[in-house]
């Protein structure tokens, strides 16, 4: 089988397991920020630093970029690293403001340009440029992450990020919903299958033999 079959055949498996999944629905904000605290982190650990960034004011890039950054590291110690990311997210928030001074304004910016624009911010990778462009903006970009990695490896797939990225986005096409549905659902059977190492009963493995 190619990877573009197999790939095909992941998505499948996804669907028929879990269905239409809806992934990270949150303001644009609060996407912006969690992709950065999720870096290196637990899921939990990043909404309990949300919850006290809400509680403190802070989950808006314009607080953020006032923020006093003890406030902010003080709010999001629970993710580890957090020196390090209070400053990126100091980089982040002034990096909209500067750029970007409406959301209308990073709504006329091409996909690919916005992408490139954000790689160029201190602590933004693909991966969490993607989940920006794609939960943030609803743009058309697939989230490459530890999770899709291994699934897909699994899957008999072993290809770099932005092949696999492109493979995805050719196979789910443009539909924004679908591209967060697909990560939602690789999210999901990470947690339920390869977290609890239920590789006996994984049908994804089948579909590398
Ligand atoms: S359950 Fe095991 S075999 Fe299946 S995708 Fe996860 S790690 Fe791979």
């Amino acid at each position: 089988m190619e990877e573009r079959d197999r790939i095909e055949s992941l998505i499948s498996v996804l669907n028929e397991t879990y269905g239409p999944v809806p992934w990270w629905d949150a303001p644009f904000d609060e996407v912006a920020v969690g992709a950065i605290l999720t870096q290196q982190t637990r899921w939990e650990n990043v909404e309990a630093a949300l919850t006290r960034l809400r509680s403190a004011g802070l989950n808006t890039l314009s607080a953020i970029a006032a923020a006093d950054p003890a406030d902010l590291e003080s709010c999001i110690r629970c993710t580890g690293f957090y020196r390090v990311k209070s400053a990126r997210l100091h980089q982040l928030a002034t990096f909209f403001l500067d750029q970007y001074h409406e959301m209308k304004e990073i709504d006329l910016i091409p996909t690919d340009l916005l992408r490139r624009s954000l790689l160029t911010v201190n602590g933004v990778g693909e991966e969490t440029a993607d989940s920006i462009l794609c939960y943030g903006l609803f743009r058309e970009t697939f989230v490459i992450d530890a999770y899709t990695r291994r699934i897909c490896t699994c899957a008999g797939v072993s290809l770099t990020d932005d092949q696999l990225r492109r493979i995805f986005l050719s196979a789910l096409g443009s539909d924004n919903r679908l591209l967060r549905s697909c990560h939602g659902q690789i999210v999901e059977y990470a947690k339920e299958y390869c977290s609890k190492k239920r590789c006996q009963e994984c049908r994804i493995r089948i579909l590398h033999e």
